[in-house]
């Protein structure tokens, strides 16, 4: 099978044939139907996550249908779509795990970093953590929910708001206008923030039904309740506290950010929040496609053949993606 395979620490992707993976106990062997490229990949691709193992395969939006399954494994028959997302496997034991917060498990094992993802035609996964997909929504189109969507679910669950409220989004990306979708229906109030000079992108928010959008730097027309910073920018972080009124909450949603500038201890006083989200945990996941099945979204998303996934990596590394980016073997 073709597999895109991590080279040196920021170069391109190279192609590899491998061998079809074989399942293991309570493991599916899955034939990718789309994979999204998620922000965190390059963070993978460029090193600033470090290696885990050499020659992995990025990929941790995995839409497939099950081919075969390995011992133990009876939770998905075969040709039943699943999706397979970052979280692939936690201890269970630790005190993370057995207190409802396996996201933050001590030995935790992530899709497309400690195990081969979804930038190949074939792949397996722990069936224990992978998700039945709504059906309304078709391959490339629910890949993104897979961390983009249940990130940002989880993100905007941990912020506090709920409607009708001002909600922040900075960098308005793949996560963003998905949960932005989910907000406005619940009657938020969407705040945009994209790089500055980004018409397009501030053209797109408003589509989707943004109240206003603007440059990061800049302070929207009212005080935000809550802000979700999805771009890897630390300046972002006394930007956001900067728009947030008093006891309001700044997410960074993240799993690497450029350092965060020096700040007056006035933007963090009045007792505003700022935390991190990390990962998910599958209850998240139960919550999220609940959620998108009763409250469907659409997601915006240009594709691109599995073979030629570093131009969708370089096109999301340039912010030329107006949504999320996939890859189709
Ligand atoms: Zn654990
Ligand atoms: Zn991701």
């Amino acid at each position: 099978m073709l597999a895109m395979s991590v080279g040196a620490a920021g170069q391109p992707l190279i192609p590899v044939q491998r061998p079809r993976p074989e399942p293991g106990p309570h493991e599916v062997l899955v034939q990718v139907l789309a994979c999204g490229v998620c922000r965190t990949d390059l963070h993978i691709i460029d090193g600033e996550l470090p290696p885990r193992q050499p020659g992995m395969v990025p990929g941790h939006e995995v839409v497939g249908r099950v081919v075969a399954t390995g011992p133990g494994a009876s939770r998905y028959a075969v040709g039943t779509r699943i999706g397979i997302p970052w979280l692939g496997g936690s201890c269970g034991h630790c005190p993370y795990c057995t207190g409802q917060r396996e996201n933050l498990c001590d030995a935790p094992v992530f899709t497309g970093y400690d195990r081969p993802g979804g930038f190949a035609e074939y792949t397996v996964a722990d069936e224990r953590y992978c998700f039945a997909l709504p059906e309304q929504y078709d391959d490339v189109h629910a890949a993104p929910l897979l961390c983009a969507g249940l990130i940002g679910y989880r993100a905007y669950r941990l912020s506090g708001v709920h409607g009708p409220m001002r909600l922040g989004l900075y960098g308005f990306g793949a996560a963003a206008h998905i949960i932005a979708q989910i907000a406005i229906a619940q009657g938020q109030e969407i705040h945009a923030f994209v790089r500055r000079g980004d018409a397009q992108g501030e053209r797109f928010a408003r589509q989707l039904g943004a109240a206003w959008a603007g440059p990061s730097d800049a302070l929207p027309p009212a005080e935000l309740d809550a802000a979700l910073i999805f771009a890897p920018v630390g300046a972002l972080v006394p930007a956001a506290l900067r728009a947030t009124r008093k006891g309001g909450v700044v997410v960074c949603a993240g799993i690497h950010m450029s350092d965060i500038p020096s700040f007056p201890y006035a933007l963090l006083w009045g007792e505003r929040t700022l935390r991190s989200v990390a990962n998910l945990t599958r209850e998240d996941g139960e919550a999220f496609f609940d959620c998108i099945a009763r409250h469907p979204v659409s997601t915006q998303l240009q594709t691109w053949p599995l073979a030629q996934a570093n131009e969708a990596v370089a096109a999301l590394r340039a912010g030329r993606v107006d949504g999320a980016a996939v890859l189709v073997p």
